[in-house]
């Protein structure tokens, strides 16, 4: 098997760059070599690891457009989105470099003694990161395994590893020592199963499919291994009659056709009560013909093409036979194009409406009350996100609180701060990542007992 993997610009199909693959061997040598900067690095003052990460931060701040240029080429985002992404793993180092000096622990009263409690870091934590938002999730894992004083070793995904192998270089030019972070673009069945087998690595924090995530979890049960699983999702924006419909319709299409789709978050299931049905439609059409899919390079863009051709053939399947509502447009060419695409479905067994689409295509379906809807919105094996669109802030957090998944918003679609947590229910994951509490599951808690 070929040991380098030809990087393709999405949107024309062409090549861009080759990348080497990492063996076997070489992922045991970058494993070792993060387990000797392992004590240096947890040894550090907090205040001294702090300020690395913040120079680590003000590097990539430097090369925002360096980077966000990257991620057009490489993984066809949106120059908009992409320039979001480079600033959010500076804002995530930024945030976390303020960790070292707070991973308080506790004090707790005992008698005869006195009672601390320590977070320890892992050791090395092994982070993989999937193809849809390669800078982001790096950072997601980097920052808060860094900041608790654990070494990184990371994996790009294949398709998307010039970023990852950038952010390396960035670090390096930061300040931080050698092997702290150590960036291995390679295979997930060699690089990311040794991540999984190698008993130096402490952790695996996952980001990806939950076909891959439940085999990472079963190999990291082996050594008991602590691991972190973000994975699929199949979301639901419910629109109540008494929402403000426009509003709703209006930001419908940017909570699935985002990133073309490619988006665990992705609303990709939009329920509307009857009474709203036929308005609600009318209000949509216009906000997903009009919706801009450009080429990404395109300041005004809004969409772009998807990874591959293997994914646009997926996505492509799940659109045959299916009942087209209305779709948008694309530039066309060689790229992996395929338009936003809005289906009804009536029955929710439809195979559109239950499996994770990871595409630029949303599916309606009309419910009759909020019972209903909740009963729809959670009959699926995932959990990951949802929407809820209505005037009465009652009913918004009681269906909020009545759907399982990790992160609600009532009439808005925002999922992501890196200042809140992040992580799915059921099978979207398991354990949470952002937030002020990330750094401590990159910790051991450690109980000490001093007796007087
Ligand atoms: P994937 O599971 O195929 O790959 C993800 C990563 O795992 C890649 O780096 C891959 O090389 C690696 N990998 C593959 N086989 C492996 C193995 N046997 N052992 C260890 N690592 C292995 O997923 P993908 O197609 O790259 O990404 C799309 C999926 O990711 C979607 O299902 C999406 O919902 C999910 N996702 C979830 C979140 C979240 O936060 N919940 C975020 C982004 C993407």
């Amino acid at each position: 098997m070929s040991q380098t993997h030809t990087v393709l610009d999405p949107a024309t199909g062409r090549p861009v760059a080759e990348v080497h693959l990492a063996t076997e061997a070489e992922t045991d040598a970058a494993v070792e070599a993060a387990h000797d900067a392992f004590g240096a690095w947890r040894a550090l003052a907090p205040g001294d690891r702090a300020a690395l990460l913040r120079r680590f931060a003000a590097v990539v701040d430097a090369h925002v457009e360096e980077l966000a240029e990257l991620e057009v080429r490489n993984a066809g985002h949106t120059r908009a989105n992409a320039r979001w992404e480079a600033g959010n793993v500076r804002d995530c180092l930024n945030y976390y470099a303020g960790a070292p000096e707070r991973l308080f622990g506790r004090q707790i009263p005992v008698a005869g003694g006195t009672d601390v409690t320590f977070h320890e870091p892992l050791g090395v934590v092994g982070i993989i990161v999937p193809w849809n938002f390669p800078m982001p999730i790096a950072a997601w894992g980097l920052a808060p395994a860094l900041a608790a004083g654990n070494t990184v070793v990371l994996k790009p995904a294949e398709l998307t590893p010039l970023t990852a192998i950038r952010l390396g270089e960035l670090a390096l030019e930061a300040g931080l020592p050698p092997r702290v972070l150590t960036v291995l673009p390679g295979r997930g069945a060699v690089v990311g199963e040794r991540f999984v087998t190698h008993p130096l690595v402490r952790k695996v924090c996952f980001t990806g499919s939950t076909a891959v995530g439940k085999r990472v979890m079963a190999g990291c049960a082996e050594q008991v291994k602590r691991v972190t699983l973000e994975l699929g999702g199949k979301s639901s924006n419910i629109v109540f009659a008494d929402a403000d419909l426009a509003a709703a319709a209006a930001a419908a299409p940017y909570a699935v056709f985002d990133n073309a789709g490619q988006d665990c978050c992705a609303r990709s299931r939009i329920l509307v009560e009857r009474a709203a049905y036929e308005e609600f439609l009318g209000l949509l059409e216009p906000a997903v013909t009009g919706f801009r899919v450009l080429d990404p390079a395109e300041e005004s863009s809004e969409m772009g093409p998807l990874i591959s051709a293997t994914q646009q053939a997926r996505v492509q399947s799940y659109l045959d036979g299916a009942s087209v509502a209305f779709a948008g447009t694309t530039p066309g060419g060689d790229g992996f194009w395929v338009p936003p695409t809005v289906v009804t479905v009536t029955d929710p067994g439809e195979r559109i409406w239950r499996e994770e689409v990871f595409g630029p295509v949303a599916a309606v379906l009309p419910f009759d009350d909020e019972a209903h809807a909740v009963e729809l919105a959670n009959d699926t094996e995932y959990g990951l996100s949802g929407s809820i669109y209505t005037t009465d802030l009652g009913r918004g957090l009681r269906v909020a609180r009545a759907v399982e998944a990790g992160n609600l918003s009532v009439n808005s679609h925002a999922s992501v701060r890196y200042w809140t947590p992040f992580g799915g229910y059921k099978s979207s994951g398991l354990g949470r990542e952002l937030g002020p509490d990330a750094p401590m599951a990159f910790t051991e808690e450690k109980n000490v007992f001093i007796a007087h």
